[in-house]
């Protein structure tokens, strides 16, 4: 007999195995004996009480052969002859749809202005150590788009746009942890995120595809409403060259400025987006931890931990007319310079698989909206980039024209007062104090201190000056929409220019993006191969 059961364990009794199979054999009224196999299939942590629960579910085998685990991994056949497809930018959404269009029989050629995972990671070692921003190589540039050197959670609410099991299913396929598929709250970590990017690029090249890394593009021509040319220029050689198509993707990403600039300047129809932007905050994961598994003492907390991950939170609320919200929250994190040009400071977080920094860092951010940007309005379609851009210069300018952060103490932010001095944070170009309640825009300054406000009534112990925030937090997402036909996915000015993933403003994040990749190769593959 095969069962599925629901289980709730205490955290201890979740990490003895033992025990469990009793317990299930309890429940199945079998003898532990009887069980010939377990296979885990969800597990989530619930720490909304003190006593902390884990829900699980098993599919227990009771005296049945066990199937030898074959998973049904895809096999991509070779398309070097088959027709191109041009995808522009190698982040979750152009490899994804790389992989699709292998699947469906079409040869994705990649352009991607960055270098392959392995030199990235010398620029951003420049970035961190030397405070030296290359425009084509850093965070959000490079193999694997922003996606490689992020955090790797693998949550989303774009479930209604695809199917989210399959993109999970891929990253196993190419190297992730099988649990991914297995936990709520799915997180594979910056350090595994490369090979698994590399593997996916090999799988790529071995299919018959292109890939053409420091390879920027920097026009296309248009043909009776269809691209027939993209142009390219080699980042380092300087060398031009042109790629033809069936189809282009455009995955460029949300900091792909010189893309909208493009757009604009060919008169294609681009909008202002909103976005979200503020701070990312910082506290010691210890403190964290204490709040969120309901310890009293350091004791308590070190015991939680022997059994449970590092913790995290979220938040959101509507405040004074916007929503303000928790955003990419690492915990056991690190804050990562996200820089893609000059005149710029903009922070993110990542996180390693293990999760054992000892800080914990967030995201909290205020939504942007028209009435923000007016200002800008003579920007026209960049508008809301425009003030994005502005945010960034603020920071640059009182962290000392140079990658080095504007930060202040939580409480210090929150009574606005100037910190005298500022605690230790992961930060790797250094933090230096500046009164970030008159730096920031009010709009965004008065809601974060009322949020901060709120979040420490929710979580005792929170607003402490044993917290640091670091500013700006301000590539939540994109601030210009690429329209796009509802269902044929193209551009509505140009047929085969299908604008796709977070830059395009379609996507919020690697699974969402993926999908967005997956669902734009699709519709060119129905169109061409009839
Ligand atoms: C530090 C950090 C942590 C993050 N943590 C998480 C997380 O934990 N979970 C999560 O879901 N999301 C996270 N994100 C966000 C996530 O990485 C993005 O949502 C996702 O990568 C978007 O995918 P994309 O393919 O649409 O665009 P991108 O990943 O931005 O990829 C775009 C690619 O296009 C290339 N490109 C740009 N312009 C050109 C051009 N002119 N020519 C050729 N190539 C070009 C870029 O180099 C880039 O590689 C994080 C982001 C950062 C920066």
């Amino acid at each position: 007999m095969i069962q599925d059961i629901d289980l709730i364990a205490s955290v201890r009794e979740a990490s003895n195995s033992e025990l469990i199979k009793e317990k299930i054999a309890a429940l199945c009224s079998v003898t532990s004996s009887e069980i010939t196999s377990l296979v885990l299939l969800k597990r989530s942590i619930d720490a909304r009480a003190r006593l902390i629960k884990v829900n699980l579910r098993y599919r227990v085998y009771i005296n049945e052969i066990v199937p030898a685990n074959q998973p049904d991994f895809i096999r991509y056949s070779n398309v070097a002859t088959a027709k191109p497809v041009i995808i522009i930018g190698a982040g979750p959404a152009g490899l994804f749809a790389a992989l699709s269009l292998i699947e469906k029989g079409l040869k994705p050629i990649l352009i991607e202005r960055g270098k392959n995972v392995r030199e990235r990671r010398r620029d951003l070692a420049d970035l961190n150590r030397r405070q030296k921003v290359n425009p084509d190589s850093n965070y959000c540039f490079g193999e694997g788009g922003a996606g490689t050197y992020s955090d790797g959670k693998l949550y989303t609410r774009s479930t209604k746009k695809g199917d989210v099991t399959s993109i999970l299913k891929t990253f196993i396929q190419f190297g992730a942890d099988a649990m991914i598929a297995v936990d709520a709250h799915p997180h594979i970590g910056t350090n595994k995120l490369p090979n698994i990017i590399q593997n996916i690029r090999n799988q790529i090249i071995d299919s018959g595809g292109e890939i053409h890394f420091n390879t920027r593009m920097i026009d296309f021509t248009i043909n009776e409403n269809k691209i027939s040319e993209v142009k390219t220029i080699h980042t380092q050689t300087s060398e031009e060259r042109n790629f033809s198509g069936e189809a282009v993707i455009l995955a460029s990403g949300h900091s792909a400025r010189d893309i909208f600039e493009l757009l604009h300047k060919k008169q294609l129809s681009i909008e202002a987006k909103e976005f979200a932007a503020g701070v990312r905050v910082e506290h010691p994961q210890a403190i964290i931890d204490a709040l969120q598994y309901h310890c009293r003492t350091n004791e308590e907390v070190k015991e939680a931990r022997n059994f449970l991950p590092a913790a995290a939170y979220s938040w959101v609320e509507q405040i004074d007319g916007k929503g303000v919200y928790s955003f990419c929250m690492c915990p056991g994190g690190i804050i990562a310079p996200c820089a893609t040009g000059p005149e710029q400071v903009v922070t993110n977080g990542w996180s390693p698989s293990k999760r054992d920094n000892p800080y914990a860092n967030s995201g909290i951010v205020v939504t942007i909206t028209e009435d923000d940007w007016k200002k800008y309005n003579n920007k026209g379609a960049l508008a809301a980039l425009a003030y994005q851009m502005q945010l960034e210069k603020i920071s640059f300018e009182a962290g000392g024209k140079c990658q080095i952060a504007p930060a202040q103490r939580l409480l210090d932010f929150v009574n606005g007062v100037n910190s005298v001095d500022l605690p230790s944070c992961s930060y790797q170009p250094g933090i230096v104090s500046a009164p970030l309640h008159q730096l920031l825009p009010p709009e965004i300054a008065k809601r974060l201190q009322k949020a901060f406000q709120l979040i420490g009534k929710k979580m005792k112990g929170y607003l402490t000056n044993e917290a640091v925030i670091v500013a700006v937090e301000s590539r939540t997402s994109s601030p210009v929409r690429i329209p796009r036909d509802k269902n044929e996915l193209n551009h509505p000015q140009v047929f085969n220019l299908y604008p796709c993933g977070e830059g395009a403003g379609y996507a919020g994040g690697i699974v969402s993006a993926a999908i967005d990749g997956q669902n734009c190769a699709l519709k060119i593959a129905k169109k061409i191969i009839r």
